[in-house]
């Protein structure tokens, strides 16, 4: 017998050993899962709990009052213009990403390293050949015009649409693309037809507001990703959005549509009725938004400057919560304790010291580049919210994970 290989979501995977660890009483610095840590706004929590009542399914592609106010959300926020029929309601972004992959018969899939983990393994499933495409430390983190007009040079086989997997601001750097770098790239994807799943899911959690939508650029070829369990604090609430050209074949949508039908049927209806109340963008909605990205940044910056001082690279983050630090610096130190590669030193550094970081690797980067991603969430999010609204510091909420990285210094050093 053979079965699909398909390990666990590294993610996933970790946040349970972490769990297992704290169980028996260590102390844990939870840096190795990217959960937000704020609550749903209240209102939105009400929304919900008036609704359980509603049990009926909704048709596949989502209530059509809230495809309209997502459309309405999003043209506002990104300033272009979206219709309800462009939008497209599931459990999650991730299926919808999935179904993406799943609807071309022939692609290939270009993919930056780093990139979120689950893009490889639902190229995967969706039998699509890969190509990464590497970037470095210098480059930001960032895949430049150049490098995917060469993998495409190298890769590209007749008969396949290319799709390339895109995510800013971004899991695992915390990095994002400006507008300016956007454009570049959309000149290369235009020239190549290639269709950009653009996973914007920490979009509005880009610490200045100032997030810029590839949709806005390269309307004709790009499907936007998005839902509620960032910018919302509600990943297990299960509500993910797409977006879709305006000028999207309606095979396409019927392929998505066909496949959702398939698999997931519809996301929760009660979850579809309280979402309605969370995509205002209305003076709540901002000022809830405003408070999380200054609580973001102030504490990502924190952490940021700890990580420096301990030698630890890493460039500051611009959107969502993530860092990705690069100990390539201690590669030496590292190879004298016995440690090679990005696997063995987050193992050893999670039981030696409690630290859990996710390796670089999962991400698609070589082990021996040792880097490995922090999500800086290990906060109570409802707590520094409260602070943040009586103007008090929001950085005492950060003591707990600059106290992990005190003993990741002191573990490297
Ligand atoms: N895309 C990225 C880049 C993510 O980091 C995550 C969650 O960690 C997801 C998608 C999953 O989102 P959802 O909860 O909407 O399925």
């Amino acid at each position: 017998m053979t079965f699909v290989t398909m390990p666990k979501s590294g993610t996933l995977a970790l946040n349970e050993e972490s769990r297992r660890l704290a169980g028996r009483g260590r102390t844990v610095y939870r840096f190795g899962f990217g959960e937000s840590p704020f609550p749903p706004p209240r209102h939105v929590q009400k929304a919900l709990r008036k609704s359980t009542f509603r049990k009926d399914y909704t048709t596949v592609a989502g209530l059509p009052e809230l495809r309209a106010r997502i459309a309405d959300f999003h043209s506002e926020a990104d300033g272009y213009a979206i219709n309800a029929e462009q939008v497209l309601v599931a459990p999650g972004s991730k299926p919808l990403l999935l179904n993406c992959m799943q609807a071309f018969e022939h692609a290939e899939v270009y993919l930056p390293a780093p990139a979120y983990v689950s893009y490889a393994n639902m190229a995967k499933l969706a039998r699509h050949p890969l190509i990464r495409i590497q970037t470095s430390y210098t480059d930001r983190w960032r895949i430049t015009p150049e490098a995917l007009e060469a993998a495409i040079a190298r890769h590209s086989q007749p008969g396949r649409e290319k799709v390339l997997a895109l995510n800013y601001p971004g899991n695992p750097d915390g990095l994002t693309y400006s507008r300016a770098e956007l454009q570049a790239l959309a000149a290369t994807l235009r020239r190549h037809d290639v269709w950009a799943l653009s996973d914007e899911i920490y979009a509005l959690l880009h610490h200045q507001g100032r997030h810029v939508s590839l949709a806005s650029i390269y309307p004709e070829r790009t499907l936007v990703s998005t839902g509620l369990s960032k910018w919302c604090g509600a990943g297990g609430w299960r509500l993910g959005a797409l977006i879709l050209p305006a000028s999207a074949p309606a095979e396409l949508r019927d392929a998505l549509i066909g496949l959702g039908s398939e698999v997931y049927s519809c996301a929760p209806t009660p979850v579809q009725v309280a979402a309605l109340a969370a995509y205002q963008l209305d003076k709540r909605t901002h000022r809830f938004l405003r408070a999380q990205r200054q609580i973001l940044s102030g504490i990502g910056g924190a952490v940021h400057r700890a990580l420096l001082a301990a030698g630890v690279k890493a460039h500051a983050a611009e959107g969502g919560f993530y860092l990705l630090c690069d100990f390539s610096g201690y590669a030496d130190s590292l190879r004298k304790r016995d440690i090679q590669g990005d696997t063995a030193l987050c193992a050893r550094l999670l039981a030696e010291t409690g630290v859990a970081l996710l390796p670089g690797s999962k991400f698609g980067l070589p082990a021996e580049a040792l880097t490995a991603r922090l999500a800086y969430v290990d906060f109570d999010g409802a707590a520094a919210l409260s602070s943040q609204r009586a103007k008090e510091g929001i950085l005492p909420h950060a003591e707990k994970m600059l106290t992990g990285i005190a003993a990741l210094d002191s573990w490297l050093n």
